[in-house]
């Protein structure tokens, strides 16, 4: 028997329409790529997404065809999701940061029709435009009076292009599993593989994303989203916040320490979501300052893992810290580590012991953790092995890929490697491809790392395995100092020592000037690999 409730299907331009009819005044600020800081709201959000459908439509696009924009958090940017999504277009974000090449590849992959792109990335598009044959057009997100000379094919300002239609339109209803966005990962390991979000996926998300133990934003709270739009579904944030009628503050081009501080200050921004080396300047630049920030609540940091003393430095502010784990194929949220009991009253080092764990998923994400074989292994906080999820907003396919990704039971190998504990706090301990096997067991990259960089002088730290004749692999630490700062390797390892197993300990340090990343911000394993191939251990003799 079918149960008698409407059939309503979850759509994400449904969502703006919401925070339009009832926080439609509601403010979106924005510093502009321009420069000034430029004000919004909801229903202008909405009325404007509205003539960007319109535009689309005028233009050609149809149901299915992928757009693409190449942006920084900015009003116009949300506007351009929600006008794409809402005729059934797929809004495909594109990172930035990756090699001209790599964003060539990727649009050609995706065969995307438009590129709505920023002003700061027409130069590094003009670039490598003659490969890219499926563009048929470019809107260059600013005015006309800010519109550069370029060679891009049909090049139109977003103003002058919307200015063309007059928002007398509806968006439809369609299948909520109808593809909304795609995002690509970022490949530093093979080709980018394409994530497709379904309309319903990105809700069922945006529900998961407000609970009060995830992001848990509500009308009264303001979000500032350092996390851009192109990095993994914006967390959820563009979808979110707008549900929740929530005031978004976008930062635009500008996300150094300064500049942050100085939008999260202004505009008493109370809630805040990044990566750890965004808090790394801003708590950097609070500190040479001698700033506070007395309207922040909550910072939600992700992306990698957040050293504890970034979290000491927050929970010692008095700011809540929500550290979170998750990936472009989960939407992205996977796990967040909030309180529960019996650890809600627990204070200091206890406290930060559970806040430094990835966390517990929300409803809608399953995990388990299994051994190589698939077989499922022990919730005890310390067996490690291969992280894998399910739900209704994890993916179950790459685009236009054939290859299974699902286990016999649905699951998804994340790639991960990790710990659960008995209350179901998952903690990362490494890649899979990075985890250290020595003699057979193994030894955690991320915790050797999050260990070193506890010391004084370090600014960052990776370690990598490297041969070694009786063990296989053992751990080699490599260091960059804080400018102006001294240590040597013993100074280093005697720091280490006793914090950790004997056998955890680094076999040698190394030390770099500059620790290369990936255009995510993570630390580029592969590079050092790369750098360090003809290394091998002083005490290596076998
Ligand atoms: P990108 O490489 O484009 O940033 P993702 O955001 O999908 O791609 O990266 C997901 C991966 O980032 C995860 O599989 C995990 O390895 C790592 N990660 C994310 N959050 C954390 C965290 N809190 N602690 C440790 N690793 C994390």
């Amino acid at each position: 028997m079918l149960g008698l409730m409407q059939d309503w299907p979850l759509l994400c331009h449904r969502i703006i329409e919401h925070a339009a009819k009832y926080h439609g005044t509601q403010e979106v600020v924005t510093r502009s790529v321009e420069g000034p800081i430029y004000r919004t709201n909801y229903a202008q959000i909405h009325a404007r997404a509205l003539k960007v459908s319109q535009s689309l439509q005028r233009d050609g696009i149809k149901f299915g065809d992928r757009v693409a924009t190449i942006a920084w958090n900015t009003w116009r940017h949300l506007e351009s999701w929600y006008g794409i999504m809402g005729i059934g277009a797929i809004c495909h974000t594109v990172n930035p940061r990756l090699f001209p090449d790599q964003i060539a590849w990727i649009i050609n992959h995706a065969e995307d029709r438009i590129v709505m792109v920023d002003t700061t990335f027409v130069p590094m598009v003009e670039k490598v435009a003659d490969k890219m044959p499926s563009v048929e057009r470019y809107v260059i997100n600013t005015d006309r009076a800010h519109m550069p000379q370029t060679t891009l094919k049909n090049a139109i300002s977003y103003e002058e292009w919307i200015a063309q239609s007059d928002g007398d339109f509806a968006w439809k209803d369609f299948d909520e599993n109808t593809a909304a966005a795609m995002c690509y990962t970022s490949g530093t390991t093979g080709d980018p593989k394409g994530v497709l979000y379904s309309h319903r996926s990105n809700v069922l998300h945006a529900l998961m994303a407000n609970c009060r133990d995830a992001l848990g934003t509500s009308a009264a709270d303001t979000m500032l989203p350092v996390v851009p739009l192109f990095h993994a579904n914006s967390w959820g944030i563009a979808f979110s916040a707008p549900s929740m009628g929530t005031k978004l503050v976008m930062p635009g081009p500008k996300l150094d320490g300064a500049s942050v501080y100085e939008l999260l200050d202004t505009e008493k921004v109370t809630y805040t979501a990044g990566v750890p080396t965004v808090w790394l300047m801003l708590l950097n630049h609070m500190a040479a300052n001698n700033l506070k920030l007395p309207h922040l609540r909550m910072v939600v940091c992700g992306g990698s893992a957040m050293p504890r003393s970034m979290i000491k430095s927050f929970v010692d502010m008095g700011v809540e810290v929500r550290h979170a784990w998750g990936m472009t194929e989960m939407s992205p949220l996977g796990t967040l580590a909030t309180l529960k009991p019996p650890f809600t009253e627990l204070q200091g080092e206890q406290r930060l012991d559970i806040l430094q764990t990835q966390g517990y998923p929300p409803y809608g994400v399953q995990m388990k953790i299994t051994d190589d074989a698939g077989k499922e292994l022990a919730w005890d906080g310390k067996t490690f092995g291969r992280l894998k999820v399910s739900g209704p907003a994890v993916s179950k396919a790459y685009f236009r890929l054939d290859t299974n990704i699902l286990d016999e039971q649905g699951y998804f190998d994340t790639g991960d490697v990790a710990t659960i504990d008995p209350h179901g706090y998952m903690r990362i301990t490494d890649r899979s491809k990075d985890v250290i096997k020595s003699g057979g067991e193994w030894i955690s990259s991320i915790d050797l790392e999050n260990l070193a960089v506890g010391h004084p002088a370090v600014a960052e730290a990776a370690v990598i395995g490297v041969r070694h004749p009786k063990w296989d692999e053992r751990p080699l630490l490599i260091v960059q100092l804080k400018q102006g700062q001294k240590a040597s390797r013993e100074d280093i390892l005697e720091f280490m020592d006793g914090k950790i197993a004997k056998w955890w300990m680094p076999d040698d340090v190394a030390f770099v000037d500059g620790i290369p990343h990936t255009a995510t911000g993570k630390i580029l394993k592969t590079a050092l690999r790369d750098q360090f191939k003809s290394y091998s251990f002083p005490n290596a003799a076998a």
